[in-house]
């Protein structure tokens, strides 16, 4: 009997230049993929999924430009690398934002309006329990200075929401939450992009 190939393990980066890249690694770690942190192109090269953490996206698109990492993500979010933005990284991946800083670029390709701080102009940061379309019980949400989804183009799956926003979406191989799974011990919203990986 042949035995069988043992399929590759999917190398995901995470966008390292700033944010809460530890926490991503771990959890990604524990799930059984190679999770790398992505600092330059070549890093970028090598992987099947990229995750975009929570940071500051000012900071975060500035140092991508400046290290000559923002035009290589665009070519591979374009070409269907499966992406995951959490908070800041979700606005990284916006194609519009509201109440950005002045000259504020992104990577695109999600066809969303995502308002930055929005949920910040009441109170900074909160925790909530919210129903995730596709799992069974509820998911404790950590949300800092989090934006939400304004508008959803036609193609987009909302899967979470609060306070009547989205705050989980999907689109084909692009996923964003507005809140931090990486922060909670819990793999399931990383489970559900490592799924886009396939
Ligand atoms: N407010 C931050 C921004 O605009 C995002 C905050 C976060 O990622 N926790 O980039």
């Amino acid at each position: 009997m042949p035995r069988p190939v043992p399929r590759p393990v999917p190398v995901i980066g995470v966008f390292a230049l700033q944010g809460d890249v530890r926490e991503h690694l771990a959890t990604l770690t524990e799930l059984g993929v190679e999770a790398i942190p992505v600092r330059r192109p070549v890093e970028l090269e090598r992987c099947d999924g990229l995750v975009l953490p929570g940071g500051e996206s000012t900071t975060m698109a500035k140092l991508a430009r400046t290290f000559e990492l923002l035009e290589p993500l665009r070519e591979r979010v374009r070409a269907g690398m499966p992406t995951f933005g959490t908070c800041a990284g979700m606005i990284l991946l916006a194609d519009r934002i509201l109440d950005g800083a002045v000259g504020q670029e992104t990577i695109g390709g999600l066809d969303v309006t995502v308002r930055r701080n929005a949920f910040g102009r009441q109170v900074d940061s909160f925790e909530a329990d919210l129903d995730v379309r596709g799992l069974d019980a509820p998911v404790h949400a950590v949300f800092i200075r989090a934006p939400w989804v304004e508008e959803v183009g036609a193609d987009v799956e909302v899967l979470a929401e609060a306070e009547g926003h989205p705050v989980a979406v999907r689109q084909g191989h692009l996923m964003a939450t507005s809140f931090h799974p990486e922060v909670a011990d819990d793999g399931r919203i990383h489970r559900l992009f490592l799924d886009l990986v396939g």
